[in-house]
């Protein structure tokens, strides 16, 4: 039986983001403000892993607040020592594909912050087998600071000019604020 004071998770969520950390403090502010969220309203946080850059700031202020949080890298990563010293539970793979396959595993729904090239790959990914009815779950792209109106403009034109149909954009949501992710995702 269940007790009250269980922490139990109640949503397991795939947050994509950049391992940069040479970035604008307004990221890692959202960033901060959206893990501090996930452990109030808990919520298991699945990512890749990095300590640098939105990624080692996600996992942070995650175990700062004794929220769950776990790594998925590849082992070529983890041999360079770009892993999260703190993250305890962290799952190894041999291949990026394989990398990326398993943050889709048994989640709830995948968030998008702010990143660079691999960050917008794991997100187009997601959304092309979301296209295909291979992934069904929510996907919350946070516009931090109005980063990504430039993907909004091209997915808004992939469709304006039927590379996509209109119905597809219900696969994705763009949200500003932290606080929009957690109404978003439900
Ligand atoms: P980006 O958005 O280009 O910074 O890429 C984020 C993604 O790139 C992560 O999910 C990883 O696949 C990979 N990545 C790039 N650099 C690192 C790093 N220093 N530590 C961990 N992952 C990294």
């Amino acid at each position: 039986m269940k007790k009250d004071n269980q922490n139990i998770s109640t949503k397991k969520i795939c947050v994509y983001c950049a391992s940069s950390k040479k970035i604008n403090q307004v990221y890692f502010e959202a960033t901060e403000k959206l893990a501090e969220l996930f452990v109030k309203e808990n919520i298991e946080v699945v990512f890749g892993g990095g300590a640098q850059g939105l990624m080692g700031r996600l996992a942070d202020v995650v175990i700062k607040n004794g929220g769950k949080i776990k790594g998925i890298m590849p082992k070529f990563m983890n041999e360079v020592e770009w892993a999260h010293k703190e993250v305890i539970d962290f799952e190894f793979t041999d291949t990026m594909h394989e990398r990326k396959a398993k943050f889709l595993e048994n989640i709830d729904g995948v968030i998008a912050l702010p990143g660079g090239c691999g960050t917008m790959e794991e997100l187009l990914e997601t959304i092309s087998l979301k296209r295909l009815g291979l992934f069904t779950k929510p996907i919350i792209i946070m516009n931090t600071n109005k980063y990504y109106e430039p993907l909004k403009e091209m997915l808004n034109k992939c469709i304006s000019e039927n590379f996509m149909h209109k119905n597809h954009l219900k696969m994705w949501a763009f949200v500003d604020q932290p606080e929009e992710v957690i109404d978003a995702l439900n």
